[in-house]
């Protein structure tokens, strides 16, 4: 696939999750949760957690936000469900990685899966918030923390 075409592919799905967001619900007996927000685009956004031991049951979402920060966070329900806390971290440390341009090599590229449509935002600084801010808000989920994450 030339470079052109792959783009037209993310954007695709990036508009998919935008429209239809996966996991777009309250989680009723979600063990975990947590707000987050970010006040230079207006994205809200609220994760909901099960969990079965370490590992992820269920992972829902809640929010009005850009099309960015929708899509990501719809993407990353998707991908983490079954994942162990430990894993969801490092995939967390990886799409930083690939939002802010730091990672080009493909063994990275292939762990990430369908994330890579992330990968242009990278181009786009103001917009590197948008799509993290779904994954701020499952780590302050996660860490238990109570109070609303901002990124700022
Ligand atoms: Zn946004």
């Amino acid at each position: 696939m030339t470079l052109p075409e792959l783009k037209d592919l993310y954007q695709e799905v990036i508009l998919d999750h935008t429209k239809r967001p996966r996991n777009f619900r309250r989680l009723e007996d979600a063990q975990l949760k947590a707000q987050g927000m970010n006040p230079l685009c207006g994205d809200k956004v609220e994760v909901f957690i099960k969990m079965n031991g370490d590992v992820i049951e269920e992972v829902t979402f809640q929010g009005a936000g850009c099309s960015i920060s929708t899509a990501s966070a719809s993407l990353m329900t998707q991908i983490l469900k079954g994942k162990t806390i430990a894993e969801a971290k490092e995939l967390f440390e990886k799409f930083h990685d690939l939002v802010t341009g730091k990672a080009k090599d493909a063994e990275f590229h292939k762990k990430l899966g369908k994330l890579l449509v992330f990968s242009g935002v990278c181009e786009y600084p103001v917009r590197v918030k948008c799509a993290t801010l779904p994954w701020h808000t499952l780590k302050a989920a996660l860490e238990g923390l109570d109070k609303p994450v901002s990124t700022e």
